[in-house]
């Protein structure tokens, strides 16, 4: 008698043809069949089938995958990718060690009260000149805090203070709530206000309640399935206002959790800012401003591979007179930020980050655009450390800088 039904049945609708292959980036980096997608369905069959043990080697394996989805949105077999990495972790999940790093992640995501005073404690850190100071004595690597300290934007205040509703500016059309999410409460200001007066130029009240919480998506893929269970249900609770036409995201990696809730009702009102923007362009057509200058899109994998939605941010800058936009190729693999992945494997993070801004600054661009602020926050660290000045930002925050009120 196998030991996991379920995780057999979703590993044995694999049928190996090998088509995944080359859109994985860990096989890429590797050219090692348990780096890539069949070998470690191969593995998890194996396992869930008691033909090997969950050795070191084995659960390495499955760890090094980033869950990019890139071998779902290829599958002829539809082999459900995704959801056979997370069952297996979750079976994982109590033998698990956890760096640091992620620890406090997870809590600063899953906890509010931490969140807020996480957003006063990096005011506090990077006004003062504690984090050069820190940076200098090298203390964030003692205390094996580099991961994090390196992806910190300069901080930024809010322009708007943050409430939970905003009305229309313009002739109404309806409600949305705005997802914001732990790490764009925290870190991403510019992207949450940008949103916010683009939404309602257009034409929506803006609901913004105070009680949502993480998407979940960090707890989920780490195998804590318990947690993102419970921040699912909260979340579901928070947007519960049935007069809402959608429920709007700003990083697509919560978006692409939110679109997978098991409540599908919740589910199916989910929509990344872009895609739900582009209706109503003819509100923005004549009211924003030229912007003489090229723009290097990046498309997250969650925005491509799960959500579906990787025209939305083309289409909206498309609408900025002048923008000379040039989108990184479609097949350019994932950045290596992938939620935590970027905390616990960062040789195969920087490895795939750097292919990738090899690619972009050939384009010679002013600005980098990312509709998610993991990637956002990775692909500005690289920046950073390469000392090239360039600005990474939402698509949203290009399109709402040259908005006319
Ligand atoms: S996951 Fe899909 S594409 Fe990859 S080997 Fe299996 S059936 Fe083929
Ligand atoms: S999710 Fe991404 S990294 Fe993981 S096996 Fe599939 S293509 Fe490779």
């Amino acid at each position: 008698m196998p030991k996991d039904k379920l995780l057999l049945a979703d590993a044995d609708i694999c049928v190996k043809c090998g088509l995944c292959l080359p859109h994985c980036p860990t096989y890429q980096q590797t050219q090692d069949e348990n780096e890539s997608p069949r070998g470690r369905i191969a593995l998890i069959q194996a396992w869930a089938g008691d033909q090997l043990e969950a050795s070191e080697k084995l659960v390495g394996h499955i760890d090094n995958c980033l869950l990019c989805r890139s071998c779902e949105r290829v599958c002829p077999a539809v082999v459900p990718y995704g959801r056979l990495i997370d069952n297996f972790r979750s079976r994982r999940y109590l033998q698990s060690d956890t760096s640091l790093a992620l620890s406090l992640m997870k809590k600063v995501s899953h906890n509010k009260t931490i969140n807020r005073l996480a957003q006063k404690g990096l005011k506090l850190y990077q006004a003062s000149r504690l984090q050069k100071t820190a940076r200098l004595l090298k203390l964030p690597k003692l205390l094996r805090l580099d991961t994090i300290d390196r992806l910190l934007p300069d901080y930024h205040e809010s322009t708007l203070p943050i409430q939970s509703y905003y009305p229309a500016q313009s002739p109404i059309k309806g409600e949305v709530g705005l997802f914001v999410g732990c790490m764009g409460a925290l870190l991403d200001h510019e992207t949450v206000n940008a949103a916010v007066k683009l939404l309602t130029a257009v034409g929506f009240n803006v609901t913004m309640p105070e009680q949502q919480v993480c998407c979940g998506a960090l707890a989920q893929h780490n195998g804590d399935q318990k947690t993102s269970g419970q921040l699912a249900l909260s979340t579901i609770r928070a947007f519960a206002d049935h007069s809402l036409a959608a429920i709007v995201t700003i990083a697509s990696g919560c978006g692409s959790q939110l679109q997978e809730y098991q409540d599908t009702t919740f589910a199916g009102k989910v929509m990344d800012i872009s895609q739900f923007l582009m209706p109503s362009a003819d509100a923005l057509i004549g009211r924003l401003l030229p912007l003489d200058a090229t723009v290097c899109l990046h498309t997250p994998c969650s925005l491509k591979n799960v959500m579906r939605a990787e025209k939305g941010a083309l289409n909206l800058l498309k609408l900025i007179p002048g923008i000379n936009i040039m989108p990184l190729p479609e097949t350019m693999p994932c950045c290596g930020s992938a939620g935590s992945y970027m905390l616990d494997h960062p040789k195969m993070a920087q490895a795939l980050l750097g292919d990738l801004l090899t690619v972009a600054l050939e384009k010679r661009p002013d600005y980098l655009a990312s509709s998610n602020i993991g990637c956002a926050l990775h692909i500005a660290a690289g920046l950073r450390e390469r000392g090239v000045p360039l600005e990474v930002v939402h698509p949203v925050v290009l399109v709402a800088r040259q908005l006319q009120l």
